[in-house]
């Protein structure tokens, strides 16, 4: 059988990660791997591929820095020249990004067949692009893999029934990777140390759109950073978008602001803060895995598990919501015991099942 992986961000990296390690164990497929360089900057690429094991790409097409559009217009020009020429069984895609999108729908145009590993998320916000790619991939895929009963229960809604496409429920690779990594990382050299970073400390991420291209959200959920670090160190490994804007805006925040750190160094930073507050979907569930309990800079989740569950309180760019978020942390004691993202097997399941087909 030949896979072929379309990846391009971060949070992909992961994912794919843990899928590959899976597919190494079988002889008898084959993976070819494409990087469309959506994220290009070494600390958001590079890094990922090194010290994560990830096969080196066998296609790099470099597309990065463009509209929405002409990105997702020249990933589709380059993906059909290889998916005509690799003829792979499966085209492999995950989470809801541009190279996503660029994978599916070039794949299914050219009748290959597409599984979505992280199928079936919905946010119900369709301001977010991310929020339009999960649908428009959902839809023109063979095979779904949902991470949670949740998502199988969005397809339901949505009539998924009839559609003849394929669904399990797998599990979630992030929690597979986090578990692997986990373990990996003991006994390491350690980042907080060689940062001279003692004590207490909230762990923050900041990079979707709808925070960094509204200055006056990004600027609200720093000034409430700011008055957090007032009472604990506030740690902030910046996206290079949320930089720039800060900088363009001559916002510099008063907490400890730090590069993106690889995926090793993240997983140290959340063994090792006291609580999560992040815009970003993977450092939510990541926060979780880790039993931290999560704020998130955003007006609603994908993880609604985390919510009902209370480990997650949603705040979106408010001040005070943030800053009473924060006050009650401490009034707040999920029950981490509680399995929500399988058993940590979800790439097992995914290759088992992309083998039956
Ligand atoms: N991450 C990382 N370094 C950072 C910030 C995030 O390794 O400086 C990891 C994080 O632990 C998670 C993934 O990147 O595994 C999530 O990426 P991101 O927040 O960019 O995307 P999202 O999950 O929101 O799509």
């Amino acid at each position: 059988m030949k896979i072929l992986t379309v990846v391009g961000a971060r949070p992909q990296f992961v994912k794919a990660a843990a899928v590959s390690r899976e597919i190494k164990k079988h002889s008898d497929i084959s993976e070819k791997i494409v990087h469309t360089g959506q994220h290009f900057d070494a600390s958001m690429s590079e890094i990922f591929f090194d010290e994560m094991d990830i096969p080196r790409p066998d296609y790099n097409l470099n597309i990065h820095g463009l509209t929405h559009g002409a990105m997702t217009g020249q990933m589709l020009e380059k993906l059909d020249g290889i998916i005509l020429a690799e003829k792979p069984d499966f085209v492999l895609v995950y989470g809801d990004t541009n190279s996503t999108l660029a994978g599916a729908l070039s794949a299914a145009k050219l009748h290959h067949k597409v599984a979505h590993v992280e199928a079936g998320l919905r946010s119900f916000n369709m301001n977010m692009p991310e929020e339009i790619n999960r649908i428009l991939v959902d839809r023109i895929s063979h095979t779904l893999f949902c991470p949670t009963e949740t998502a199988i229960k969005n397809l339901e809604k949505e009539g998924y029934k009839n559609f003849g496409i394929k669904i399990v429920r797998s599990g979630d690779v992030m929690y597979d990777a986090a578990l692997y990594y986990a373990e990996k990382i003991k006994g390491k050299a350690s980042f907080l140390e060689k940062c001279g970073i003692k004590g207490r400390f909230i762990l923050a991420t900041i990079h979707r759109a709808e925070n960094t291209d509204d200055i006056s959200k990004l600027s609200s959920i720093i000034k409430a950073l700011d008055i957090i670090s007032e009472s604990e160190n506030v740690i902030l490994p910046i996206h290079p978008r949320t930089r720039k804007i800060l900088e363009q805006n001559n916002i510099r925040p008063r907490f400890t602001v730090i590069d993106p750190v690889g995926y090793f160094e993240m997983l140290e930073l959340l063994q090792n803060c006291s609580a999560v507050m992040t815009d970003s979907g993977g450092v939510q569930k990541e926060a979780y895995f880790f039993k931290k309990q999560c704020i998130t800079l955003r007006e609603e989740t994908e993880w609604v598990e985390l919510l009902e569950n209370g480990f997650n309180t949603i705040t979106g760019s408010d001040f005070d919501k943030i800053t009473a978020a924060y006050s009650n942390l401490e009034n707040k004691k999920p029950d981490f015991s509680i399995k929500l993202y399988g058993d940590g097997n979800a790439a097992g399941e995914i290759v088992r099942n992309l083998l039956e087909n």
